[in-house]
């Protein structure tokens, strides 16, 4: 038997000539930089999303790192960033010189916790750093805990960013990720729920004078004509190619979305006696990027799952305090003993819109057969 963890060919298949007609069609009018389907995805994902400002970029670090020169950060600022994600989130504000302050995460969501982010606030200034931002991660496509964070960041004048790398389409109370932060960014690397093939990214956002500060920041700090240059910037752009895919998979997301919620429903109760599985907090819709259980026997399951030819990943098997290029990071001083626990519990299933229910119950009749054996 050969599962895969995510099939892209599946997808592929059942869009059918769309695609290839899509690239075909960039291909032959040659727009390839900034062409007319970035445009048209723009306005889709501002549609979609209820988002007024939607602006594509390279990938989903350049996203970040965009809002972070939009916002002026450097030396001495300190970014609020969990200690549980994908090494961007802190990468991107390294960059600009800034500090990634590393708090701890919730143990059943996965996502910032409040009480630490207070924590590392009070801790910072101690420091004598300015706290300046915090990134929510929307870890395996649950949006974060935004309304008690909002508290938090407008109480202590902090910017608001959503790392949504993982969560396109996910919803809060009705909003949908691209609405629930100052800023949101989205990427669109092959793997994620909206991917291209290659890289994409972009950042939505309801600022109106941050949203042209970014249009420029992302062209060599464009000003009002071609090689007038108001900015020191980046070059990170969307191909047109990767916007006309994007479209295409876009008009089939909905469904996608639908479906990867009747998986992770199937996973929970089938799993639930067996594992630590997901919980949503109240208001909150997942796209369902990973299925992520808890187990504490999680690296004998893992390698029996392998043998019985049952693809899983491990996000994230060490924290960004334990990464050598991350190390000299404040970490918040009540520590972030969840994160490090985490990293050696988590397991994510194979997920993807396209799987099979035959293919879903042999996956879950190993998993059972792992844990109990
Ligand atoms: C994938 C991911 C990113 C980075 O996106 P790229 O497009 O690969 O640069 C950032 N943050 C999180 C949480 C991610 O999962």
């Amino acid at each position: 038997m050969s599962i895969p963890f995510i099939d892209l060919q599946a997808q592929r298949k059942a869009l059918g000539p769309l695609l290839d007609e899509a690239i075909k069609r960039v291909l032959e009018r040659g727009d390839f930089i900034q062409g007319k389907e970035v445009q048209e995805f723009e306005e889709a994902l501002s549609l979609f999303t209820g988002a007024v400002h939607s602006l594509t970029c390279g990938n989903g670090t350049d996203a970040l790192t965009l809002v972070g020169m939009a916002e002026g950060l450097g030396a001495g600022d300190a970014v609020f960033v969990p200690a549980f994600t994908f090494v961007a989130t802190a990468e991107a504000f390294s960059v600009l010189g800034a500090t990634p302050y590393l708090i701890d995460v919730d143990p059943i969501t996965f996502n910032l916790s409040v009480e630490s982010l207070k924590q590392g606030i009070a801790d910072s200034k101690l420091a004598g750093l300015k706290p300046k931002m915090v990134v929510a991660v929307d870890l395996f496509g649950q949006p974060a805990n935004y309304n008690s964070i909002k508290d938090v960041s407008e109480e202590h004048g902090l910017i608001l960013v959503a790392d949504a790398a993982q969560a396109f389409g996910a919803s809060l109370y009705g909003k949908r990720v691209g609405t629930l932060a100052d800023y949101t960014t989205l990427s669109f690397f092959p793997a994620k729920p909206l991917g291209c093939y290659g890289d994409g990214g972009a950042i939505l956002t309801d600022l109106d004078g941050k949203a042209t500060l970014i249009r420029s920041l992302m062209q060599h700090g464009k000003g009002g004509e071609k090689y007038d240059n108001v900015n020191i910037g980046l070059n990170s752009r969307l191909d047109t190619i990767q916007a006309a895919i994007l479209l295409e998979k876009l008009k089939v997301f909905e469904d996608e979305l639908s479906s990867r919620n009747e998986i992770a429903k199937r996973y929970s109760k089938s799993l639930e006696e067996f594992a630590e599985t997901p919980s949503l907090i109240e208001g909150a819709i997942s796209n369902w990027a990973q299925y992520t259980i808890k187990l504490e026997r999680r690296d004998e399951v893992q390698s029996k799952l392998k043998e019985v030819g049952v693809p899983t990943a491990v996000y994230y098997p060490k924290p960004l305090n334990q990464q050598n290029a991350y190390m000299h990071y404040p970490v918040v001083s009540s520590g972030v003993t969840v994160s490090e626990k985490l990293a050696s519990q988590v397991l994510s299933l194979p997920m993807h819109a396209y799987m099979p229910e035959k293919t879903q119950q042999q996956i879950i009749e190993h998993v059972i057969d792992a844990i109990t054996q």
